[in-house]
């Protein structure tokens, strides 16, 4: 009797040195935050991936509310925002009581659509917040040019781009602020935890400030001062050293995870590639400039009704895939706030997106049966 098969939509990457350093820390005795290893995890990405100051953050919703401080959101500010994407790309803005203004994916590609950010910024645009989908960069030359040319910030939500690269410069190093999560579903993972990095030399005081709970703490244990007092708005966003030391042990074998998972996002796209070229199913093959992360392996399917399918027969071969986000112009909470015009793209991927498990240790088998259960799906179709 064969058995059936169990296979996870996700696994969290497991390194063997996390025990070690989180033991490290404990020995230590320094469990609170900006302790030896959160300091090391943040020199490695100023360093790696030649970012501004880097903040380790609870999570990467943490450093979006961090950014929103630091930009000094006031309501009546408006933010861009791709409505595909996860709920704290915008609640944390909303949180400062900003104006949300929802933008349109691309019409292949999740990430937003530079025809819509140029018909939304207006003169009271204070910010674009974009997310790179997967890994996969968005379109920066142009989105660069249309923040200098109307002076606005630059926020990336980098929670999927740790890793990833457009022209050969890293994601996460573009905009004025970028947010990462090493949520435990991301490709790299202290359980929950983030980080703010902040490119921009102009705001590092100030983040510094907001980061230790509105405070001059970090000026006095340089010794530049001779007491800390309460000085602006902030809050407490560092984490304790115990999840700085898991994240470290991840840090050191970054190159590990993202060669694995690359491995696995061609081996979809070549055992899909018939289906694709019959037009059955969709995916993007990233041009080489977009240097990408394997975060996510989506495909597109026809219609809805044939993606829940889709998951439905997974499922009933014992394999776990998943659809992604719900756009939020259109959910419970904004749609009655809502002003601007249909977003087909973005509603077209809220319906017909699908997303295949991808992790380092997906052996060959597991992933040609997942192949092969996709094609049996389609072959009556
Ligand atoms: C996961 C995710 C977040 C939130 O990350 P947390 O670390 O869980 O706060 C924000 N934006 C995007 C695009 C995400 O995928």
């Amino acid at each position: 009797m064969t058995t059936m098969k169990n296979i996870p939509f996700n696994i969290p990457y497991r390194s063997e040195n996390e025990m070690a350093y989180v033991n490290e820390a404990i020995h230590h005795g320094h469990l609170s935050g900006n302790g030896p290893f959160t300091q090391k995890c943040q020199a490695w990405f100023e360093e790696q991936y030649d970012f501004g100051k880097c903040f380790l953050t609870h999570s990467c919703t943490g450093a979006l509310e961090m950014a929103s401080l630091l930009l000094d959101i006031q309501p009546g500010d408006e933010i861009l925002i791709p409505s595909y994407t996860f709920v704290t790309s915008a609640s944390t803005f909303e949180l400062r009581g900003a104006k949300l203004v929802f933008c349109d994916s691309k019409k292949d590609h999740p990430n937003i659509d530079v025809d819509s950010i140029r018909a939304n910024i207006t003169e009271q645009t204070k910010a674009l917040v974009i997310v790179h989908y997967g890994g996969v960069a968005c379109d920066m030359d142009e989105i660069m040019a249309l923040v200098e040319e109307h002076d606005i910030y630059l926020i990336e939500d980098a929670a999927h781009a740790i890793d990833a690269y457009y022209d050969g410069r890293s994601l996460g190093s573009f905009g004025h602020l970028a947010a990462f999560s090493f949520h435990h579903t991301k490709n790299i993972t202290s359980g929950e935890g983030g980080m703010l990095v902040v490119n921009d030399v102009t705001l590092t005081e100030k983040a510094e400030i907001i980061w230790e709970k509105g405070t001059n703490r970090a000026a006095f244990f340089r010794g530049e001062i001779g007491r800390y007092e309460w000085i602006s708005l902030g809050s407490s966003f560092s984490p304790s050293e115990l999840v700085a030391a898991y994240l470290w042990a991840q840090l050191e074998e970054s190159d590990i995870i993202v060669s694995s998972r690359l491995n696995v996002w061609e081996k979809y796209a070549k055992g899909l590639k018939e289906l694709k070229d019959s037009g059955h199913i969709h995916f993007l093959e990233p041009d080489v400039s977009k240097e990408h992360n394997a975060h996510i392996f989506h495909i597109i399917c026809s219609n809805g009704t044939e993606r829940n399918g889709l998951i439905q027969h997974l499922k009933n071969a014992g394999v776990r895939s998943s659809s992604h986000y719900l756009c939020l112009h259109q959910s419970p909470y904004f749609k009655e706030k809502y002003q601007g015009g249909v977003l087909d793209n973005a509603i077209g991927f809220e319906k017909c997106l699908l997303r295949l498990p991808v992790y380092p240790t997906l052996d060959d088998d597991d992933q040609y049966y997942i192949i092969s259960s996709i094609l049996e799906y389609y072959s009556d179709r």
